[in-house]
């Protein structure tokens, strides 16, 4: 299983105290070696990705705005939680890179899975707007690349973050070929997705407090069956860990070990209908132990060797 990180993604910063932080990757590396998954991954160095590439995803507006260079020691403020320093644009074509080569490693069967541990995450992020911690937009890029590059006719978007993908909803509602199922807490950031904008897109609002129950129910009446029926020639999993009970950003009450049932059950599905082919990219998690505990969890599923295709 491919492990795709960067020493560069540690530089992007947003002040601080601010819960998108550089720790998160540390604690997920500490956190990964103490369970013994580290040696267990094959280690993989992102690349950015071609500016023209982005343009699948984005405006070209856009992509103008976030190349304006931040002086060093500043912040150019996208929204009141959201801002670039000197370096963000470099990480952030560094975390489109990872997930774009991550497709690549799996279609071309280098590996069946890849994690990609980026930062900034992406799925707030719309066709023309940065917003949520987000500037551009990984999985849903990494769907229309697949697609273009590989002729897929059916991409899975799996979204478990706690809060709506409204970005990648926003860029791949109707778009054809798509399939995007997801979960989220209700009523709160960015407050989208109770309505979904495409009948491509399933999404599944939780109250806070749901936990184990809920997700076995999401998963048995409408992910699963939604996925079967799609028949998917690959996945893509917004991974963000942001309903685990301990985060600070939300009310959900996932544990680690619905993270790893969540997993298992799409490990399956891939198996069954694409010979293992996961990207799994990064998203929320801010409770920097929890979030640890719950990628390791995550890795160890896609690691098992009993769920691998025959
Ligand atoms: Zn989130």
């Amino acid at each position: 299983m491919y492990f795709f990180s960067h020493p560069r993604f540690q530089d992007h910063s947003m002040g601080s105290g601010h819960p998108e932080c550089p720790e998160r990757l540390v604690a997920i590396e500490e956190a990964l070696k103490a369970k013994a998954l580290w040696p267990q991954l094959d280690h993989q160095v992102a690349k950015p990705v071609d500016m023209k590439v982005l343009e699948l995803a984005h405006t070209q507006d856009l992509l103008q705005r976030l190349a304006l260079p931040v002086p060093l020691g500043t912040y150019e403020f996208i929204d009141p939680d959201t801002c670039m320093n000197a370096q963000t644009y470099e990480a952030m074509l560094l975390a489109s890179g990872a997930v774009l080569q991550a497709v690549d490693a799996v279609m071309t069967d280098k590996t069946r899975h890849a994690f990609c541990a980026v930062r900034p995450p992406g799925h707030h992020a719309e066709r023309a707007a940065s917003m949520g911690f987000c500037f551009v937009n990984h999985i849903a890029l990494a769907a229309l690349y697949a697609r273009k590059k590989y002729k897929l006719t059916r991409v899975a978007v799996i979204d478990f973050d706690v809060h709506h993908g409204n970005g990648t909803e926003d860029i791949l509602a109707n778009e054809e070929g798509v399939l995007m199922v997801s979960s989220f807490q209700q009523d709160i950031y960015p407050g989208s997705g109770s309505k979904p904008k495409g009948e491509n897109m399933v999404n599944v609002p939780l109250r806070a407090g749901a936990g184990s129950a809920e997700i076995a129910s999401m998963l048995e009446h409408h992910w699963i069956p939604q996925l079967e029926g799609f028949e998917p020639q690959l996945l893509l999993i917004s991974a963000g860990f942001d309903a685990h009970r301990e985060d600070p950003l939300a009310g959900l009450a996932w544990t680690e070990d619905d993270y790893a049932r969540i997993t298992d059950a799409l490990v399956q599905v891939a198996n069954a209908f694409c010979t293992g082919r996961i990207v799994s990219s990064l998203e929320g998690g801010y409770c920097l132990d929890a979030l640890g505990r719950s990628v390791s969890s995550h890795i160890a599923s896609l690691l098992k060797p009993s769920l691998r295709a025959a």
